[in-house]
């Protein structure tokens, strides 16, 4: 398998790239986002031979179609030693929990750092360690987050040999969990770096560094935000083990609801449905920040300034500008990297673009996806729900996608919620919701307590980059 970028027919001036080259590099040479030249298909027989497959066995299945550079034997010890009951709490790795008949929790959220993003980033450490070892090479990762890859960025690198990890957070716009479990690593190799801005204010330097050339070759630059074509490929995996969980026959379909910010999650699942696997709807979940939302509602993609992102109390989804969303947009215009190029340069010049009564509006409305936008409010009565009607409590992203997911469901199709992280993370909301203190698993107790280490630097391009010129690994 190859990789070209979404905004040109190579990898940028390259040509064509195989998995192992774009595994360390963030963006394309043309700012574009690496993406396969073609999505690996499963036919119906195929399909059918991966139902008994365990989760291991289906990683290898899903990933050794995209990381085919990689001896398939080493592949699989990776993924053996990646996907562990001792990393994931049960050899399930991505437990189906159902609440009722057709209603389903996907749990993918009980890796160390509590949320899905342990599930791409445990995969992509041990990638990257494999792949550093066999060039002799060293790696500088810069990362930006919103709160969840951070930390589960920083917990799968912590100490590895030949890799670093820069990690840009907007400062003070974490809950106070999501911020200990960061700023409380002290690893040589680990440099938390708060930035007096936004998410999108982070996301912005990153991508503004990545596309560097000069400096990403002098400092070795890779990157850790689901803009990583291998987090993408690592999350479409749980999608095939929700959808054989929750089914019996291999014709049936299921939807999904994805609570959504960079749109990482969902593109996973267009990948798998690219793939062959029965899904009908994609259910893409805003918060109050919902760009999506009016994407699928109405074929405008506006982006808002950092100025217009609002700090709700889903924080992972507070993202106005979502990375992803050029991949899918590239296959919603049948792969003509031109015209991404010229709608992300309307991006750039307008801030945004409107498909409707364009033939990508059209083929958006057939595309399987539909939205919905989920408030404070919301959040609170869904988690007042699950808690009173089934006994579970779920963490307030993962009660925006079942808000969202409930408003889009169709009568006889199964619809699986994907838990997005769990509810210990976010106890000031659940407590708002329900008046007592999610149950926090024994390791975590103190965690706030620790001592922090942590640089505040401006949310400017100049002062990022000199820190980590300084305090890069050679
Ligand atoms: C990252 C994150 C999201 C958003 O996922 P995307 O892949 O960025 O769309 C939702 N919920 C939680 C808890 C997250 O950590």
């Amino acid at each position: 398998m190859r990789y070209v970028s979404t905004r040109s027919a190579g990898f940028g001036l390259l040509p064509p790239q195989p998995f192992s080259t774009i595994l360390l590099e963030g963006l394309a040479p043309d700012g574009g986002l690496a993406v396969p030249e073609n999505y690996a298909r499963f036919t119906p027989a195929e399909l059918a031979a991966l139902r008994p497959l365990d989760y291991r066995q289906l990683a290898f299945a899903v990933l050794s179609r995209y990381a085919d550079d990689i001896p398939a034997a080493d592949l699989q010890a990776i993924i053996d030693r990646t996907y562990t009951a001792a990393t994931f709490g049960s050899d399930e790795i991505a437990p189906l929990l159902a609440l009722e008949p057709n209603l389903f929790l996907l749990r993918v959220s009980n890796g160390p750092t509590l949320a899905f993003k342990d599930i791409a980033l445990q995969l992509l450490a041990n990638l990257f360690e494999y792949v550093l070892a066999k060039q002799h090479a060293t790696l500088n990762i810069l990362g930006a987050t919103s709160g969840d890859t951070g930390s589960s960025a920083e917990l799968a690198m912590r100490g590895k040999r030949g890799l670093s990890v820069f990690m840009l957070s907007p400062k003070g716009k974490m809950s106070p969990f999501q911020t200990a479990q960061m700023y409380s690593l002290t690893d040589a190799n680990i440099f938390n770096i708060a930035i007096d801005g936004v998410f999108d204010d982070c996301q912005d330097i990153v991508k503004s560094l990545a596309g560097d050339a000069a400096f990403k070759r002098q400092f070795h630059i890779g990157a850790v935000n689901s803009i990583n074509w291998a987090r993408i490929a690592a999350q479409v995996v749980y999608y095939f083990k929700g959808y054989f969980a929750a089914t019996s026959r291999d014709d049936e379909q299921v939807s999904f609801a994805v609570p959504s910010g960079n749109f990482g999650n969902v593109l996973a699942g267009h990948v798998a449905r690219q793939m062959g696997l029965p899904i009908r709807r994609l259910i893409v979940a805003t918060n109050e920040n919902d760009v999506l939302d009016e994407f699928f509602r109405s074929g405008r993609y506006r982006v808002r300034r950092a100025a217009e992102t609002l700090q709700t109390s889903s924080p992972s989804m507070d993202i106005s500008k979502a990375s992803n969303f050029e991949r899918f947009v590239f296959d919603l215009t049948d792969r003509d990297a031109v015209a991404v190029a010229a709608l992300w340069r309307d991006v750039e010049a307008r801030g945004g673009f409107d498909l409707a009564g364009t033939p990508f509006g059209r083929r958006l409305r057939d595309a399987g996806f539909v939205s919905g936008r989920s408030t404070h409010a919301d959040r609170l009565k869904t988690i007042r729900m699950l808690a009173e009607r089934y006994d579970v409590v779920v963490d307030p992203h993962t009660a925006d996608g079942v808000k969202v997911g409930l408003e889009r469901r169709e009568a006889g199709v199964p619809l699986i919620c994907i838990e997005t992280a769990l509810p210990a993370k976010f106890s000031t909301t659940i407590r708002e919701a329900l008046g007592y203190e999610p149950k926090r698993p024994p390791a975590y107790e103190g965690l706030e307590a620790l001592p922090q280490r942590f640089v505040t630097l401006p949310a400017d391009v100049a002062a990022v980059k000199s820190f980590v010129a300084r305090h890069a690994h050679a």
